[in-house]
């Protein structure tokens, strides 16, 4: 028998033998992902990496991360469970 969970990325019940949410595309029992951030539209980062779902997690608590020593505003983070990426959206970091 399968159990509801909540999806970590939209809060919505879902089934704990998916593979992914049904309703945003989040990846459930993927422990790798590959994570980009993007600035203005832009890749941060040359290659992607590669981390788990407790990073996302991370990301929404602090709501902030430095990337070449600059600070960034985490401004929403996207799944994809198609390929397993999340793309994390940065703004300008207010003081
Ligand atoms: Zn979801």
């Amino acid at each position: 028998m399968s159990n509801l969970i909540k999806c970590e990325c939209c809060n919505a019940d879902i089934s704990d033998e998916s593979k992914c949410c049904i309703h945003c595309g989040q990846p459930i029992n993927n422990e790798e992902l590959s994570f980009d951030y993007l600035y203005n539209g832009k890749r941060l980062l040359p290659i992607r990496y590669s981390d788990t779902l407790k990073k996302i997690q991370l990301l929404k608590e602090t709501g902030n991360v430095e990337v070449f020593d600059k600070n960034y505003k985490v401004k929403n983070i996207i799944c994809s469970a198609h390929n397993n990426t999340v793309d994390v959206i940065l703004d300008d970091y207010e003081e």
